[in-house]
């Protein structure tokens, strides 16, 4: 069905959804080339967020644009690098940035992201965008209900191009107009968190950096310095774990405060809890397809990774600006497709080698620490900061593939992963990389599939499927998910063939 805003409303060069770090630094470059923006935001400002604590290249970007003075008046606490501290207070580990950065209170930074922005020429409204319109493929104008508005009336506007910056929100995946959302399956993970007055800091200036303590691989907890006297503090476990420790989730973060390290615990014995505790679930996901022939998707409204590694405001700063370079060529050069495919290409190589790194983190600690106080320190620090979009072949990257390639989970057969994946590698359809078959000793099959996410209808087609991970290959989007167990070997034409029957051994 043709959905379109009447000929008499608003029209705008390009809508931005959401007016976070992504919205705002996008919607300030676009205002600057001329273009005419209007960013819809859909809570009043200042508002609470998770997400404080910068990289280097945000410290960088933030002097370019000259807000260097406001950062100072806000006494966001300078960052000079940050700590992982391992079980039993071990395997302490201190990776300094490569340029000064801030630890900041997302309120107050927000706003001054966004106000930059209109002083840049952005229009600016606070309302929540409800509908998406189109005209065929295209996408033509929005639907917003502004905030304050007594009634449920939507506003209509229409404009040639929009992006999708509402973070969590995924307007665009949500209308259908992006691809599905994929929870990823590596990092199912809940976090809880809160804020502390009167806790525990290091001396001097290494009181402005933050902590990251863990106890075992994906259980971690973090401290983050955020004004002279606060501190933001969340614990982070796998859903699985989290629902055995405390109904509540004030019960669960003081579990994990005593539990995940006594050193933690010993910096929060005397402090106040100031804030609510929140909770997220199961964050960590990518949607795909992001980028269309009028409109992409920035930040985490289309990809969002395990946090540990403090990346999310850099990325999707790195991801604005090269977005915003690829629309203003569209709007000049009237090409609404190479630019596009340009985005996509490079937030996809960008995230890939952040995800290796967070991966890599998490099976390797022992390595990771010992390289990141080794001769490939450089290396890490420059992709702790945020340069993980770079083009730069980093001799980390060689060492990363190489370890994360011979690692492998006990219930494979004994080659090295990079030969299995060679093995299994046979496309038999577009979304399909490979599938894996193997005889059980109780003469049943057993089906992986290797996905990959170019193919909208396969990832539809395994929509009604439970998948769990059985193997890691160590590569963003080279992951074997199972599905079924079924009796026979049949002859499969295609993959196609091979999920139907799966679907009707499960529904048996
Ligand atoms: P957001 O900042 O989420 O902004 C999206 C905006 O869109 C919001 O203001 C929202 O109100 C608006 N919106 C949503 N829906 C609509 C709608 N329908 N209409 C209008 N507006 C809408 N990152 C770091 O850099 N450092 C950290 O230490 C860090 N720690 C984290 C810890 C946890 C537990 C989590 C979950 C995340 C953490 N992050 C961290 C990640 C960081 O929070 C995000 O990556 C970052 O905020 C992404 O920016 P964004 O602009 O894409 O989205």
């Amino acid at each position: 069905m043709v959905m379109k805003p009447s000929n008499k409303s608003e029209y705008f060069d390009v809508i931005i959804i959401g007016g976070g770090p992504a919205g705002s630094v996008l919607g300030a470059k676009l205002a600057e080339s001329g273009l005419v923006v209007l960013l819809l935001e859909r809570h009043p400002f200042p508002r609470y967020h998770i997400g404080e604590s910068l990289t280097g290249l945000v410290g960088n970007f933030l002097r370019e644009i000259g807000l260097t003075e406001e950062m100072e008046k806000l006494q966001f606490p300078v960052k000079s690098g940050m700590s992982f501290i391992g079980p039993n207070n071990k395997s302490d580990v201190f990776i300094a940035t490569e340029s000064p950065t801030w630890q900041v209170r997302r309120a107050e930074f927000d706003q001054l992201l966004l106000d930059y922005a209109v002083s840049k020429g952005l229009n600016l409204r606070h309302g929540s965008v409800k509908k998406i319109f189109r005209d065929g493929h295209k996408v033509i104008g929005v639907g917003y209900k502004p905030s304050f508005s007594n009634t449920d009336l939507l506003e209509h506007i229409r404009c040639k191009f929009i992006v999708d910056a509402s973070g969590h929100g995924a307007v665009l995946s949500r209308n259908r107009i992006a691809g599905r959302r994929r929870v990823d399956t590596l990092w199912q993970q809940l976090a809880v968190f809160t804020q502390f007055q009167g806790a525990v800091r290091d001396d001097g200036e290494m009181g402005n950096n933050n902590i990251v303590f863990y106890s075992e691989p994906n259980h971690w907890a973090w401290f983050i310095p955020t004004s002279p006297t606060e501190v933001s503090v969340g614990v982070v476990v796998p859903q699985v774990v989290a629902q055995k420790y405390g109904e509540t989730a004030e019960d669960f973060l003081q579990w994990g405060i005593k539990n995940i390290s006594t050193d933690l615990a010993r910096r929060l014995s005397e402090a106040q809890m100031t804030g609510p505790v929140r909770l997220l679930n199961n964050y960590s996901y990518r949607i795909e397809p992001f980028v269309g022939e009028s409109w992409l998707c920035v930040g985490d409204s289309h990809r969002f990774l395990d946090p540990v590694l403090s990346l999310g405001v850099s990325n999707a700063i790195t991801e604005a600006t090269f977005a915003s370079k690829a629309i203003i060529t569209a709007f000049h050069t009237g090409d609404f497709i190479k630019p596009l495919q340009e985005y996509a290409a490079f937030s996809n190589h960008g995230y890939s080698i952040a995800s290796d790194l967070i991966r890599y983190f998490w099976n390797f600690l022992t390595t990771f620490g010992r390289q990141a106080r080794s001769g490939l320190r450089n290396d890490i620090i420059h992709l702790l900061d945020g340069y993980s979009f770079e083009e730069n072949e980093l001799t980390v990257l060689t060492a990363m593939h190489s370890t994360l390639a011979k690692f492998l989970p006990a219930n494979l057969p004994s080659e090295d992963a990079q030969s299995i994946a060679g093995r299994i590698k046979h496309a038999y359809t577009p979304g399909l990389e490979a599938a894996y078959i193997e005889l059980t000793s109780e003469n049943k099959l057993k089906l992986s599939l290797v996905l990959n996410n170019d193919d909208p209808n396969f990832q539809e087609a395994v929509s009604d499927f439970t998948e769990t991970l059985y193997a890691d290959f160590g590569r963003d989007n080279l992951l074997i998910y199972r599905f079924i167990a079924t009796d026979a070997l049949p002859s499969f034409e295609n993959a196609y063939d091979i999920l139907n029957l799966a679907k009707s051994q499960l529904n048996k």
